[in-house]
């Protein structure tokens, strides 16, 4: 006899967790388990991310991505306060190196007015005086971004979950599902189990989660490997804020930034590069499968047609340590090739819709008794508890037949 739980979250991810124990704090008396196919949680995205607390400067106004931002961030300080978890909020800033980029951060200043936000405009003056080694025609502060682990936020919801009663099982890959009228079986590698409701946050796998239960998904996930360095030590107080770049509102990824640690460090990226595996961690990562289904998808081939150029550029500052470094020389002229130390690369899970669109905004797909998290790229794990909470009353909808 399969095991019956009320539900089960797969994917050991932040998202995973944040959904696992708000509905275990809610509804103390369900039957509640996370599978996760690796031996810890956190081993993805989410222990491989550059640990921003974001303030939500780039989203479009009324979306889920602006909206569940603005809140994560309040409410992500407050866990960490509430669990004993160190944040620092150093707060970010965006610098304009030209002409051009001072044009986009006049859009940028009104739209992050329309979310809301607090901000300061600088000039090079102001600039200067706040950050001596960073060089520019001009800036915004957001004092709410701020740093923190998420893999030890994840951690401790772990913790708050079991403490519930919830269950986590491990090394329990999920490798078929059947939707049926009275709940769903999962087939995982540790077993065979039923549930009545399911949810899944499976990162870098969604769409084949939800091709389990039966589903053409009309989008597939693309992996963006994100490669970084690590300043060596002795800059580690080259700077006091976060420091980005403008964006470049065509492109889909924030640019290659200068990013306080929680451990003391720098980190300096992340780029964005088309990866040939799905957790391809190593620029020489290549696995046919995934390979295969990124090529055949039509939406791809229209990606990779429409940012040709952009990312074989993302693929010389890839290669090429010194014109990386270019990319950051130009806000923070100081740092010589020496001074970029190994560090671990992440790689993006990217939703790529059938029509060729990058899908910007976070991605659900319910069915009758399942809740699927489809495309949660950066801010998510900012926005994991407002996304926790949402997918809970996603829940209560399925059981209210709604
Ligand atoms: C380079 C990089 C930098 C980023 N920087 C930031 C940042 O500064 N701030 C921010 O807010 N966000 C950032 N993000 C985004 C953020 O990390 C992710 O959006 C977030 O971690 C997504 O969480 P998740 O739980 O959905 O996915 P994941 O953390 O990837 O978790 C998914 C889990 O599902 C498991 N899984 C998959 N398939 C199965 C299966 N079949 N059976 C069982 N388990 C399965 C996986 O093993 C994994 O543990 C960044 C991401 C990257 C890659």
């Amino acid at each position: 006899m399969a095991v019956i739980y009320d539900c089960v979250v797969v994917g050991g991810g932040i998202l995973g967790h944040s959904v696992a124990m708000q509905l275990s704090e809610k509804y103390p008396d369900l039957r509640v388990a996370l599978l996760e196919k690796e031996r810890e949680s956190a081993m993805h995205q989410t222990g491989r991310n550059s640990g921003v607390i974001h303030a939500g400067v780039y989203y479009t106004p009324g979306t889920l991505k602006a909206n569940f931002c603005y809140e994560g961030n309040k409410a992500t300080k407050a866990f960490c306060k509430d669990n004993g978890i160190v944040y620092e909020q150093c707060g970010k800033l965006l610098v304009a190196s030209d002409e051009m980029e001072l044009k986009r951060m006049e859009a940028l200043l009104e739209r992050t007015k329309e979310n809301g936000l607090d901000r300061t405009r600088l000039d090079a003056q102001e600039l200067r005086e706040m950050e001596t080694n960073i060089v520019g025609l001009g800036g915004i502060f957001f004092p709410t971004s701020a740093i923190v682990n998420y893999a030890e936020i994840t951690r401790a919801m772990a913790k708050r979950f079991q403490e519930r009663g919830g269950e986590i099982l491990y090394n329990a890959e999920v490798v078929a599902l059947s939707e049926h009228a009275r709940g769903v079986k999962i087939s995982s590698r540790r077993g065979v189990v039923e549930t009545n409701y399911l949810v899944t946050c499976c990162g870098l796998h969604s769409d084949r989660l939800v091709k389990m239960l039966g589903i053409t998904p009309n989008f597939v996930i693309c992996p963006f490997r994100g490669e970084y360095f690590r300043l060596a030590s002795q800059h580690n107080h080259i700077v006091k804020h976060l420091i980005y770049p403008i964006p470049d509102p065509s492109m889909p990824f924030l640019g290659v930034h200068l990013t306080k640690m929680i451990d003391g460090g720098v980190s300096v990226g992340p780029n964005a590069v088309l990866a040939f595996k799905r957790e391809g961690y190593n620029k020489s990562d290549v696995n046919l499968r995934d390979l295969k289904e990124m090529m055949m998808h039509r939406g791809v081939r229209k990606v990779i047609q429409k940012y040709l150029k952009a990312g074989l550029v993302e693929f010389k500052h890839s290669f090429c340590k010194k014109s990386y470094l270019s990319l950051v020389q130009k806000y923070c002229p100081s740092l010589k090739l020496q001074d970029l130390q190994p560090h671990p690369s992440g790689v993006r899970a990217q939703a790529v819709s059938t029509d060729g669109e990058l899908i910007e905004d976070f991605l659900f797909y319910n069915t009758e008794r399942s809740v699927n998290v489809c495309n949660a790229p950066s801010p998510a794990a900012t926005s994991a508890l407002p996304i926790g909470a949402y997918i809970v009353q996603q829940l209560e909808k399925c059981w209210h037949g709604l």
